[in-house]
């Protein structure tokens, strides 16, 4: 890329993350098409997150990292097992029985700097608190990026380029997000889907877990579940009788990255590290291909 060019995105990038105040509009770089973020978004994005840090390279930020786990040797991530393809329960997963992508990744990137991978599974809303806590080191969880979480933690370069969708029976009348004004909409607690609905105004139903508002829409007791994009695809592979529809002017792309406690810049230089040559040599779209396909043979 040339210098002009990478400095327009740069500022670009910039300029989105200080415009976009509502998860609905996360400051992903809406030009990326794909859902793995490309390269050079990552390079822009890390631009605008690692530029105060003094950046240590990276030996120095594995050294660093031993330092600033809360056990030494162990890189304790805090997730929420019930969003697959990123994170589930399996009957043998890749961290003790959770797996998913973003399990995969945990595990890779303690193990390439010398520590193992452990899992805390929690509640969605917990992991923020528990960053603050100093219960665990990072949260790894299909997380995306807002102005509102920034306030909480610090977030790593991003890794994935999602979007909210609307999960509707076949027969579903709702072909825009503008149709749900008038219906009975689910979201799960905490999630952007939550946020966003509440941007556009409408009144909602938010329950726990993304299986509890499949259950409700299966059920006939609400019309539509705003969720994740690649989440919902596993839920309508799941379940018959239900399709997406997605509304691309209503819901901008969101970027899920990794979470550390406020001013941990030691791990936060090493998991930027770790992600940036993942999404260089192709490991994260692997992954992300690889849990997709596993979802759909299912
Ligand atoms: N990406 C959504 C959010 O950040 C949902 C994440 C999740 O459920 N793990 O709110």
């Amino acid at each position: 890329m040339r210098k002009a060019t990478k400095t327009a995105a740069l500022v670009l990038a910039m300029t989105m993350a200080v415009s976009a105040l509502t998860a609905c509009g996360s400051g992903a770089d809406k030009t990326t098409g794909a859902d793995v973020t490309g390269t050079e978004n990552a390079e822009a994005a890390a631009g605008t997150e690692t530029a105060d840090t003094g950046a240590a390279d990276s030996a120095e930020a594995a050294d660093n990292a031993a330092a600033v786990t809360k056990t030494e040797g162990v890189l304790t991530f805090g997730t929420n097992a019930e969003f697959p393809p990123f994170e589930f329960v399996a009957a043998s997963g890749v961290i003790d029985q959770y797996d998913g992508i973003d399990i995969a990744i945990a595990k890779q990137i303690a193990e390439e700097n010398g520590m193992t991978a452990a899992i805390e599974n929690m509640e969605f809303d917990s992991l923020l608190i528990a960053l603050e806590n100093g219960q665990i080191d990072a949260a790894i969880a299909g997380m995306t990026v807002t102005e509102d979480r920034k306030k909480s933690a610090d977030f790593s370069i991003p890794y994935y380029t999602a979007t909210q969708v609307m999960i509707v029976k076949e027969d579903s009348d709702i072909a825009a997000a503008a149709d749900m004004a008038d219906k009975k909409i689910c979201v799960v607690q905490g999630y952007t889907g939550e946020i966003c609905v509440q941007d556009m105004g409408y009144s909602y139903e938010a329950f726990k877990k993304g299986t509890e508002a499949i259950m409700e829409l299966v059920n006939g007791k609400c019309d539509v579940v705003v969720i994740d994009s690649a989440t919902a695809q596993k839920y309508v592979n799941d379940n018959e009788g239900l399709k997406i529809v997605e509304d691309a002017s209503a819901f901008e792309s969101e970027e899920y990255a990794i979470a550390v406690k406020k001013g941990n810049t030691a791990l936060l230089d090493m998991l930027n590290t770790a992600i940036e040559t993942k999404l260089a040599d192709g490991t994260i779209s692997e992954l992300g291909a690889k849990y997709t396909e596993e979802i759909t043979a299912e």
